[in-house]
């Protein structure tokens, strides 16, 4: 029987390539909702080429174009936060791909798993700011979270068939677009220089994340919560190539690592068809195209974010939640032009110094934290 997915995210990055497996493998799956927030123009194609039941725009500004654009079409059209969360649960979806950025993630995946949805994740926002809670109760249903990140992909993989205790999870780090810019030129970074990611094609929120390490240290709380396994046993490693997309050790010594070319489709194609794997006769990797794999210490002094992000992990409760909060205005700030690239993480600095603290949070805390967390970094950035 085909797999009935709710894509949500749909005109981004995982979302559309996401559509690619989709549409390599029309035997296994098929598209009952999209949700995207602005690109009404893309989603109203994908909903017409993947002939969806439903469509989501998140911007209520573009309901009124969707919907003439899917006038001809037997499709239903909803927009709203509330929508996202009402199309998840519906009884045609099996699986959620949540292909969504930023805190906008949280509630849908809660919602997908009230449903008892399996979920195929993506937003790791979710996990950053409500793994404690999304954990609990994705144990609670029985719904299985499949990682689509690559990094914690790769880490399942490598756990996959294993029983013993591990010793470590070792992440690697391409070290993003400014890995080779030095620290005193990092306040005058344009943001078009730092949304050229070396290996990866990715959203610009993501990108701008993974130049400042902020990206790097919600992995590591996303493989926290994932694999539940404490701070002092994930490390981080600089690999500039992005070919080991990261490893695990055991107590005898002996690491499993996964390899491959950068190229999502691969842990989005896992996600999906686990415990099975997809046919990609064109993905051939080349080892002699590929001789030299190398490692380094991630720079903690030029990157404080990664040590702020274990020091959330390690305190609990809503400080991740704050991180991110602060880190998505900081980040929107900086592609606006209205902020320098090294005022992304003194924002983060400012707003955890400041936020209330909830130990055991509830899903309203994590939207009262959330909103402080905004507040307090437009406050230290004198954003309108
Ligand atoms: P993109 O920015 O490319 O896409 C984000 C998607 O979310 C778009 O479809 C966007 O719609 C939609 N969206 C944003 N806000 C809302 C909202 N409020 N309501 C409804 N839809 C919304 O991001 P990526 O695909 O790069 O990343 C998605 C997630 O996956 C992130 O959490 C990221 O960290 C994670 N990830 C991404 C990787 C990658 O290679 N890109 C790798 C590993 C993880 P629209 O564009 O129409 O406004």
């Amino acid at each position: 029987m085909k797999q009935r997915l709710s894509i949500l995210g749909s005109t981004g990055s995982i979302g559309v390539q996401t559509l690619d497996i989709v549409a390599e493998n029309p035997d296994l799956f098929e598209v009952t909702s999209l949700v995207a927030g602005r690109n009404w123009e893309l989603l109203a194609r994908q909903a017409i080429e993947f002939d969806v039941d439903s469509v989501v725009i998140g911007d209520e500004t573009k309901y009124e174009q969707l919907k003439q654009a899917l006038e001809p079409y037997p499709i239903k059209v909803y927009t709203g936060s509330d929508a996202i969360c009402q199309v998840v649960q519906q009884s045609t979806v099996d699986v959620v791909v949540n292909a969504l950025v930023g805190y906008a993630g949280l509630h849908p995946t809660v919602a997908a798993i009230e449903a008892g949805k399996k979920i195929a994740l993506a937003n790791k926002e979710t996990l950053v700011v409500g793994g404690d809670l999304v954990m609990r109760m994705a144990v609670e249903k029985q719904v299985p979270i499949l990682p689509i990140d690559s990094e914690h992909s790769a880490i399942f993989q490598c756990l996959a068939g294993e029983q013993s205790p591990i010793r470590r999870l070792i992440v690697t780090c391409s070290g993003g677009a400014l890995r080779d810019v030095p620290m005193a030129e990092l306040s005058s970074v344009t943001p078009e220089r730092a949304l050229k990611h070396p290996q990866w094609s990715m959203g610009a929120k993501i990108t701008i994340d993974s130049a400042t390490l902020v990206n790097k240290g919600f992995e590591v709380i996303e493989a926290h919560w994932l694999f539940g396994v404490g701070a002092d046993k994930i490390s981080v490693l600089i690999h500039p190539q992005s070919i080991v997309h990261s490893m695990v050790e055991f107590e005898d010594g002996a690491i499993k690592a996964q390899l491959g070319t950068p190229d999502m489709h691969m842990p989005i194609s896992y996600a999906l068809m686990f415990p099975h794997r997809a046919s990609r006769p064109q993905e051939r990797f080349d080892f002699l195209a590929h001789p030299t794999l190398t490692f380094a210490e991630p720079d903690r002094v030029k990157y404080p974010a990664l040590d702020i992000a274990y020091d959330c992990m390690r305190r609990g409760g809503t400080a991740a939640c704050v991180m991110n909060g602060s880190n998505e205005v900081a980040v929107a700030a900086f592609l606006a032009g209205k902020c320098r690239f090294t005022d992304i993480t003194a924002s983060i600095e400012y707003a955890l110094s400041k936020a209330r603290f909830v130990e055991h949070p509830t899903l309203k805390d994590y939207e009262a934290l959330n909103e402080e967390s905004r507040a307090l970094a437009a406050e230290y950035l004198k954003l309108k």
